[in-house]
């Protein structure tokens, strides 16, 4: 009987994703801490560039004194855009907040993707894009970076132009990560002046932004480009990954097409306040992502001594991904969990045999380089 009912559920949902490998779940901080028996605060989390120093305490204290708890948030964000309109220089009605930046690719492929459709991205890069075309029945085409990561510009334009293959026709949207997850590189001006001629939208990702080079932002070129996005999030530079809050710079089309099907209070108050506080607070902010760059350097400096190690050079992020040489990197990264450093492993084309370690406090560098110096 069990086994009858479970096979007519399972032809209720849909093929395409029935057919999906399962999410492979990240355990709560208190669940790796209770399994390596150590303390949270003795655990050096360098897996997932969240940042070490935390949020503005102003945001921490926006949160506690908000008396508004039990009132819906407000489905525009419209205090939170204004304060962002002016941080970044463009108009409020551009701007769209959601639950993280991850949020807001979910609204961009649902907006864009019909069953069938085709998408490219360019791995190695951000996993939520390749999720993005498998649950929207879309057809994803990958255009792997060359061994330096840089884009194969070419072989984009060839699939953007070409003539439908494979049963599919043109993609119609495209992502891009600057500064790319997991290697730290810019998307060059010239790549993307290029990109941005071919029939598809391109949206560039900026969730590190903060942390590169001045002026390497393409925010404000969505004013001039009716088919360029940009997206940004609070999780990496102000410290607010577990608050969930993400934005968009749209063209006026995109945005008001996004208006439509965005769930009305995708943006919790807390995240909000907190996100408002931040940028009022940015000079702290900004002073800690000063700290972090600085300590990228170090950190690059340090893994390079290493000769079972390869840093990446140039990673304008905060993180350093890491080629691991002569040995196995999944064991290198159980190896450094025991000694409570967790690291992100990766086994995939393009980055099989790496580490990525996020950047975080001298001291938390300082432990790393201890336990991988048992390791020599
Ligand atoms: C961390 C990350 C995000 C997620 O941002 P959220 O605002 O936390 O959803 C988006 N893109 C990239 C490339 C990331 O690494």
């Amino acid at each position: 009987m069990q086994g009858v009912m479970s096979q007519e559920i399972k032809r209720l949902i849909r093929p395409e994703l029935a057919g999906l490998e399962p999410y492979v779940p990240i355990h709560p901080f208190e669940v790796v801490s209770r399994r390596l028996g150590r303390p949270p605060e003795q655990i050096v989390k360098l897996d997932a560039n969240e940042n070490p120093y935390g949020p503005s305490p102003r945001a921490v204290e926006a949160i506690v004194r908000y008396p508004w708890l039990h009132i819906y948030p407000d489905p525009q964000s419209t205090e939170l855009r204004e304060a962002l309109a002016d941080y970044l220089g463009v108009p409020a009605d551009r701007i769209l907040v959601g639950n993280g930046a991850d949020e807001l690719i979910d609204l961009i492929g649902r907006l864009v993707l019909s069953p069938g459709d085709a998408m490219l991205d360019c791995p190695p890069t951000f996993g939520m894009y390749a999720l993005c075309a498998a649950v929207n029945g879309a057809h994803l085409i990958s255009v792997p970076r060359r061994p330096d990561f840089s884009l194969d510009v070419d072989a984009i334009e060839r699939l953007a132009e070409g003539q439908p293959a494979g049963g599919c026709d043109r993609p119609k949207l495209l992502f891009l990560c600057s500064p790319n997850n997991p290697d730290g590189g810019l998307l060059p001006a010239a790549d993307l002046e290029r990109l941005l001629r071919l029939p598809l939208l391109v949206v560039v990702d900026e969730a590190y932004i903060e942390f590169a080079r001045p002026g390497a932002s393409f925010v404000p070129w969505v004013a001039h480009h009716p088919n360029l996005a940009v997206l940004r999030t609070f999780s990496k530079w102000a410290g607010l990954g577990g608050l969930r809050v993400g934005y968009g710079v749209f063209p006026p089309a995109i945005a008001e097409q996004l208006w439509k099907i965005k769930p009305p209070y995708n943006v919790n108050v807390a995240g909000s306040r907190a996100a408002l506080a931040s940028l009022a607070d940015r000079e702290y902010l900004l002073s800690n992502v000063a700290r972090l760059v600085a300590e990228r350097e170090r950190l690059y400096a340090e893994l390079a001594r290493f000769p079972f190690l390869e840093p990446v050079p140039g990673s304008q992020s905060n993180f350093v991904l890491c080629r691991v040489l002569d040995r196995d990197a999944r064991q290198l990264k159980l190896d450094l969990e025991e000694q409570g450093v967790l690291v992100r492993h990766f086994a995939k084309p393009g980055v099989d045999n790496c580490l990525r370690i996020s950047v975080g406090r001298p001291e938390q560098t300082d432990a790393l380089v201890e336990a991988l110096c048992a390791m020599v």
